[in-house]
């Protein structure tokens, strides 16, 4: 019989911890991440501070890993940049040697099916689960199916952000003025976007919204021409 084969879609802190139990277990795994390098989400935000303490950012599993490879991750209770856990642990556990060979990087997962079925075909039945999944995928340009028996999807939500609407769909008119909209944290302080001089307007209230505020207020008293609702 052949065996299982799991494609893990994303090589974020889940997927790579995934890869880790999947590596433990002698399984056959391929993880298919589209940024260049493993973590690509938290790469993008390495400019901000997690606001959970190392002590609470790795599982057992991946220290224990890490230190049998002569690694050690960090076990306090400072809170690490994105950059500082892409490069103290996420980094480290992709290039663990069991699991280094198996992450595709620059790999894109567009759309995945059941091999053989529409979406409509044998809704419930036995046969669907028994048929492995076809999975359309964009490499350098190249499009190209590859084929899997377990999905396992790691890839996030980053890049789902909530619309601006009431339960996260969007406003009437928010389409239109799509372009002026920016949905993901910014590095404010680097103001490669040009932010110093505008009139911004921020929306919402969480751990993002707060970050961007303390941001914006920073770049306000170097820039007071700057305006922030
Ligand atoms: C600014 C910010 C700060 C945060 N701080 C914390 C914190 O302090 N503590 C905490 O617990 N959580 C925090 N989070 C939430 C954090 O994102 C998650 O805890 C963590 O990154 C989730 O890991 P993940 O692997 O599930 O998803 P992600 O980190 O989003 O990883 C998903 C991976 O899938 C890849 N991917 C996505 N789509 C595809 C596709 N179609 N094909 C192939 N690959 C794909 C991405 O490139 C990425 O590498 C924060 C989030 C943000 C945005």
């Amino acid at each position: 019989m052949s065996r299982t084969r799991i494609a893990i879609l994303g090589s974020g802190p889940t997927g790579l911890e995934v890869s880790l139990a999947a590596a433990q277990a002698g399984l056959d795994f391929t993880v298919l991440e589209m940024a260049s390098g493993p973590a690509g989400n938290v790469g993008s935000w390495g400019h901000v501070s997690l606001f959970t303490p190392w002590s609470m950012n790795a599982s057992a599993r991946a220290r224990a890993r890490l230190a049998a490879a002569g690694q050690s991750v960090p076990d306090n209770d400072d809170c690490p940049t994105g950059v500082e856990l892409v490069r103290d642990l996420l980094q480290p556990i992709a290039g663990l040697a069991d699991i280094a060979p198996r992450i595709r990087c620059g790999t894109r997962v567009l759309e995945i099916a059941r091999d053989g079925l529409l979406k409509s075909d044998e809704i419930g039945t036995a046969q669907r689960s028994e048929l492995p999944f076809r999975i359309l995928i964009e490499q350098a340009g190249d499009e190209r199916i590859v084929f899997a028996d377990v999905v396992l999807d790691c890839t996030g939500t980053y890049h789902n952000p909530n619309a601006l609407g009431r339960r996260g769909i969007r406003a009437p008119g928010e389409r239109s003025v799509a372009d002026s909209i920016v949905r993901h944290l910014p590095d404010v302080a680097a103001d490669k976007a040009g932010w110093a001089g505008q009139r911004v307007l921020l929306v919402g209230e969480g751990h993002s919204g707060q970050t961007a505020a303390r941001a914006l207020s920073k770049l306000c008293s170097r820039h007071p021409d700057t305006a922030v609702a």
